[in-house]
């Protein structure tokens, strides 16, 4: 084997499989290193697991729920979280599959299995070998946080990465964490049957989102039979296995919260503590994120970072954009460079959130005129016809240059309607550009063009015109 290498991958996540790939198919010799799983979180334990589970959490929600639609289950409804891991193990180890049978055909790409750690600026050690490689590029990912809390070491608890062992139903999950990964298996543990208690310190849940944000989706969640604890400090944690207890203060007062399992879901921090970055002289910002420049060159200049692990993105999405980023500068003469992305996500919770560019909050900060334009979902005639009308739309213009400067859309389709709006902005064109056009009915989508043309100045309005959460809230989710 080589020991000698055009270019070397460290972490096979979102980004490096797709570079590597790219450089083999140059006839370059590469390395692709892994010391875990291909794919990364994404494939392993991130996103394609939990949508898989939210699938089967939202089949069992419907099934109970089933009398709304005018359909009979002739008996109770009823969860095999044997089967529903079952059906999620098999779709990863496709995704795996997948990659392996396709990276494992290029003939000039080695897979290695191991932890690579830097030697110096050209050399990486993996196991009791060690390689060379004119280019380096780092694709280590991210890993759950688990914060100091007393007694939190001592006591069995669950990350977003151990959860997805589970092959049976907690009877009371305690999600310390209401962000977007808490969140989601907060809902899908309620919708499996457990009962389900969110600790959260802020005062409200996903506070990067909009306040009334925040407080559709905790009525959405607490709608269904979810405990939502705002503003409360965890300041010890004890018990064993199937009893554990959260000592917590809120607002001034003490409180325990008594549960089965405990899942930990506060945040993500990089994944370089084996790299050895300092013999490589790779620098990192405070929290610890490897820095790189526009184009994700670290301050080494042989030397890239690419994924969660550079602190630019945090989803699969970006990561593998940084893919796209580097292989049309360093392959295809391009030139491109990672601010010219426009931030979008998704939260998928039920019904899910899907947001691009700015919030209102962060458009009102910027200083500009801004119109806001908004519905809620009751008069979205699909969500009507679905009997699911939780949520609203909202989208934010420039009065001065009429571009768009984000969007919201919680509701029913809103993680695939957002790509409307989305594409509007790289499209760089004014809003007027999706206001006059036509879109099919009846879908989320077709009422986008309306909102538009019902902007008004966001100064002075203190939220967003919106109903329809309490409609959802109060339909309830029964046990
Ligand atoms: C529960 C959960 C749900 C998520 N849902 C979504 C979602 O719906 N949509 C979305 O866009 N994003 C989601 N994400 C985030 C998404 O999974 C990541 O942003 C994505 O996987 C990109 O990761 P990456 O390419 O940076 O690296 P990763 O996928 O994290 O891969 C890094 C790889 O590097 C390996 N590695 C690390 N150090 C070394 C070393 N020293 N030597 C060898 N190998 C090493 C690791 O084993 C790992 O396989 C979710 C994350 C979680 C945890």
């Amino acid at each position: 084997m080589p020991h000698t290498f055009d270019a070397i991958f460290v972490g096979a996540g979102q980004s490096g499989p797709f570079l590597a790939a790219r450089c083999a198919e140059r006839g370059q010799r590469v390395a692709l290193i892994e010391k875990r799983a291909l794919g990364g979180t994404c494939v392993n334990d991130g996103c394609i697991p939990t949508k898989t589970l939210v699938a089967s959490a939202r089949a069992a929600w419907v099934a109970r729920n089933a009398a709304r639609w005018g359909v009979t289950i002739g008996g109770p409804v009823a969860v095999d979280m044997a089967a529903v891991k079952a059906r999620k193990d098999a779709i990863v180890a496709e995704s795996r599959q997948n990659l392996s049978t396709w990276l494992g055909g290029l003939p000039t790409l080695e897979l290695i299995e191991g932890k690579a750690t830097f030697v110096d600026a050209h050399t990486l050690r993996v196991g009791d070998r060690e390689l060379t490689g004119a280019r380096i590029f780092l694709n280590t990912g991210a890993r759950p946080v688990v914060p100091p809390i007393p007694g939190l070491s001592d006591v069995p608890r669950l990350t977003s990465e151990s959860i997805m062992d589970l092959d049976h139903l907690p009877a009371h999950l305690i999600v310390l964490g209401g962000s977007y990964i808490g969140l989601e298996f907060a809902q899908m543990y309620r919708r499996f049957g457990s009962a389900v208690t969110v600790i959260e310190r802020a005062d409200r849940l996903i506070t990067r989102e909009d306040p009334y944000v925040s407080t559709d989706v905790a009525a959405i969640l607490t709608g269904e039979g979810i405990e939502v604890v705002c503003g409360a400090e965890a300041t010890s944690v004890s018990g064993g296995a199937g009893d554990l207890r959260v000592e917590l203060t809120a607002g001034g007062a003490k409180r325990t919260i008594a549960g089965s399992h405990l899942l930990v879901a506060i945040g993500r921090a990089p994944s370089t503590a084996e790299l050895n970055l300092a013999a490589a002289g790779v620098a990192v910002d405070a929290r610890g994120y490897i820095t790189t420049d526009d184009k994700l060159v670290t301050s080494v200049p042989h030397i890239w970072a690419l994924g969660d692990v550079n602190g630019r993105g945090g989803f699969t999405h970006t990561s593998y954009d940084d893919f796209q980023v580097v292989a049309a500068n360093l392959l295809d003469g391009g030139d491109r460079r990672v601010s010219e992305r426009i931030p979008i996500y998704g939260l998928y919770t039920d019904p899910p959130l899907g947001r691009c560019g700015m919030t209102a909050t962060e458009a009102r900060a910027s200083g500009r005129r801004v119109l806001i334009g908004s519905r809620p979902m009751t008069r979205v005639g699909r969500a009507r016809e679905r009997g699911e009308m939780a949520g609203s739309i909202q989208i934010l213009v420039d009065a001065d240059t009429r571009q768009i400067l984000g969007a919201t859309i919680l509701g029913i389709e809103g993680d695939e309607a957002i790509h409307s709006i989305v594409d509007i902005m790289y499209a760089d064109v004014p809003y007027t550009v999706l206001e006059r056009a036509v879109h099919a009915h009846p879908t989320v989508s077709e009422l986008l063009p309306t909102v538009l043309g019902s902007l008004k100045p966001l100064e002075g309005l203190t939220e967003p015109p919106r109903r329809g959460v309490g409609f959802l809230a109060s339909q309830g989710t029964p046990r």
